[in-house]
């Protein structure tokens, strides 16, 4: 890597990993049987460790990246020549992941909030419903091939996703289907037995969706993580649901196709979990939602029969639109044992753009410009000071702290368009009154840039409890949400980390309360801010959830966002195609 920037104007960032440290694979797949969300961050502890030993540069506790200590913004051409001489940006990258899936969760090893107090809190904890002990012997005599969790300690490890804050119940059990009539056969009997069923990927899920319920039967579809076909011809991808969002990826890019959906947990979440919660990301602004790649599915309904949807033609109109139905409905509509994706080919590398902004204002209105201007960037990413300030505070990035504000612009366009298209996009930020502007050097830089800020949640999370929403607007407003969050931030005087994909009008407003904070006084806090924040995001024509999902979070608030009408016509279709309120009940709808 060569600098970031023009070093006689601004910043300069190189990578200063050791030579020879080993590189971390990406994150593999997870064994089924240890907590999930835990185990995806740990795959590499191995060589992370070994790598950090290696190249333990005197890390502060705030977190400095072992191996990883980039030269900051401002630093000469001579100091940079000297580390690039040492050091690689891969290694650098590598140790930046390492870094953080070992760190990362003793990050977020925090004393979960005080349970919400929303009246709509879920039904987890409601006392325990049919006949667990009757289905345990019977899935043992029907089902004596499937692995089945039962020990209280395994149990315990599938009681939270991402939401430590929501009130929990403890699984029955855990089941490990590997095939669809497993599937099928466990959801017969829980029928049979009346206990309800928990779907349940890798367990990222920020809006409670996958979290237990007390004495319901959790079914965690890891072990089905096969990549079933690649389809060259027709461009698509049939899978199993358990499949790593980045083993998919990786698996179709070996072949030169890709698969565009990429949430900022890819390494982590499940195929399953992203059609479960219409996973976005950080290239939706151009390839669109999870549901955008879904051409055929195949579901296990309530009551155990096996529904096929859709499948490998492009166009398909016939009947009802089951496939956007299912998809986002977070386990609460059916189980999904198969899909099939869209593909596209794999795209050039992509030009990337930094921008700085001197207010969150101003940044906004970057980002609404761009937009305007007919600009499609592949990523249009915002981070705001609180949030650049954590990044570069764990992961030693070199972004300039004193910035308001941030935006990552990217495109993707075959050759010299790409240019082209982020000169656009830096002429609109510099409408808006952009600071520094900086360009990666190469791919490996651009996609170091990207990891910076798919690990804003897990930096923001080192600074205290962190809680992360989802709000959304339509794209010309992000400049009024903006000011919303900062004047919400100031009326509450909490503090907010705010970053997310601005290119959707989606962002995730952080709110970050004092680990000492008494637990009480912490949730009236946030209570009311987040009221202030859902009830801003709609005044300005928005959604109180973007991408994570109603889930058991935000269920008070659906009827709000949609209406009564809406809502009922949502509890009539729960009705019928899930009359017994088997799947994931108290999930979405009340
Ligand atoms: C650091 C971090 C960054 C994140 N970034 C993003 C982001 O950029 N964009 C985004 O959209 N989300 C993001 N998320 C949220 C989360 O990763 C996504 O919602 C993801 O899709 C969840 O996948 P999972 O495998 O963990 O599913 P889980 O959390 O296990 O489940 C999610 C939902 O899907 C249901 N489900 C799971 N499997 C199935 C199945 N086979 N059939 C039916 N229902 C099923 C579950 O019941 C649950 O309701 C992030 C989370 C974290 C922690």
């Amino acid at each position: 890597m060569e600098r970031l920037t023009d070093p006689e104007t601004m910043a300069v960032v190189v990578a200063t990993a050791e030579p020879g440290s080993g590189e971390a694979g990406a994150g593999g797949v997870e064994d089924a049987e240890g907590p999930p969300g835990a185990e995806a961050f740990d795959g590499d502890a191995e060589a992370a460790d070994a790598e950090a030993g290696a190249t333990d540069t005197g890390a502060t506790d705030t977190g400095a990246v072992a191996g990883a200590a980039l030269v900051p913004f401002g630093c000469t051409g001579e100091q940079a020549a000297t580390s690039r001489a040492t050091r690689t940006a891969q290694q650098a990258r590598m140790a930046i992941r390492s870094y953080a899936r070992r760190v990362a969760p003793s990050l977020c090893d925090t004393p979960p909030m005080a349970p919400d107090s929303s009246p709509a809190s879920p039904s987890a904890t409601d006392p325990v419903r049919g006949d667990g002990p009757g289905l345990l012997r019977a899935i043992e005599a029907r089902l004596p091939e499937l692995k089945l969790l039962e020990d209280p300690l395994d149990r315990e490890s599938y009681r939270r996703d991402e939401t430590a804050y929501l009130p929990t119940g403890l699984p029955l059990a855990v089941a490990l289907p590997v095939a669809t009539d497993q599937v099928a056969e466990l959801v017969r009997l829980c029928g049979e037995f009346d206990v309800p069923i928990v779907p349940r990927g890798a367990g990222t899920g920020l809006s409670g969706g996958a979290a237990g319920i007390e004495g319901a039967l959790t079914v965690a579809f890891t072990r089905m993580n096969r990549v079933l076909e690649i389809d060259h011809e027709n461009l698509l991808v049939v899978t199993q649901p358990g499949v790593v969002n980045a083993d998919l990826k990786k698996a179709v890019a070996a072949e030169g196709l890709f698969y565009a959906p990429d949430p900022a947990s890819y390494e982590t979440c499940t195929i399953g979990g992203n059609l479960g919660t219409n996973a976005g990301g950080l290239c939706c602004v151009k390839y669109g939602v999870t549901r955008d790649a879904v051409l055929g599915l195949e579901v296990v309904m309530a009551g155990g029969q096996v529904m096929r949807l859709g499948g490998r033609n492009v166009k398909d109109v016939a009947g009802y639109g089951l496939i956007p139905l299912l998809v986002g409905s977070q386990g609460t509509l059916g189980l999904v044992t198969e899909a099939t994706l869209r593909l596209r080919a794999a795209p050039p590398p992509r030009a990337t753009l930094l921008a700085f902004f001197p207010s969150l204002d101003a940044a906004g209105e970057a980002v609404a410009g761009i937009i305007r201007a007919g600009i499609v960037p592949v990523t249009l990413e915002l981070m705001d000071r609180t949030t650049i300030r954590a990044v570069d505070d764990v992961h030693r990035l070199g972004l300039d702290r004193d910035a308001a504000a941030m935006l990552l612009v990217e495109s993707d366009l075959p050759g010299t368009a790409a240019v082209a298209e982020v000169d656009a996009a830096e002429a609109a930020c510099a409408v808006a009154g952009a600071g520094l502007v900086v360009r990666a050097q190469d791919a490996t830089e651009a996609e170091w840039l990207r990891e910076g800020r798919r690990l804003a949640y897990r930096a923001l999370e080192a600074q205290g409890v962190a809680r992360m929403e989802d709000v959304g607007v339509p794209r010309s407003r992000v400049p009024e949400l903006l000011r919303a969050i900062e004047a919400i931030a100031a009326t509450h005087a909490i503090t907010v980390g705010t970053f997310g994909h601005a290119g959707d009008g989606n962002l995730h407003p952080t709110f970050i309360l004092g680990r000492d904070e008494p637990e009480a006084t912490a949730a009236a806090r946030l209570h009311a801010a987040r009221e202030d924040l859902y009830t801003a995001a709609l005044a300005l024509g928005g959604t109180v959830t973007g991408e994570h999902g109603i889930g058991a979070a935000r269920r008070d608030w659906l009827v709000r966002q949609r209406g009564e009408p809406a809502v009922e016509a949502m509890r009539a279709i729960k009705r019928a195609l899930d009359p017994q309120g088997l799947l994931n009940p108290g999930r979405v709808l009340a």
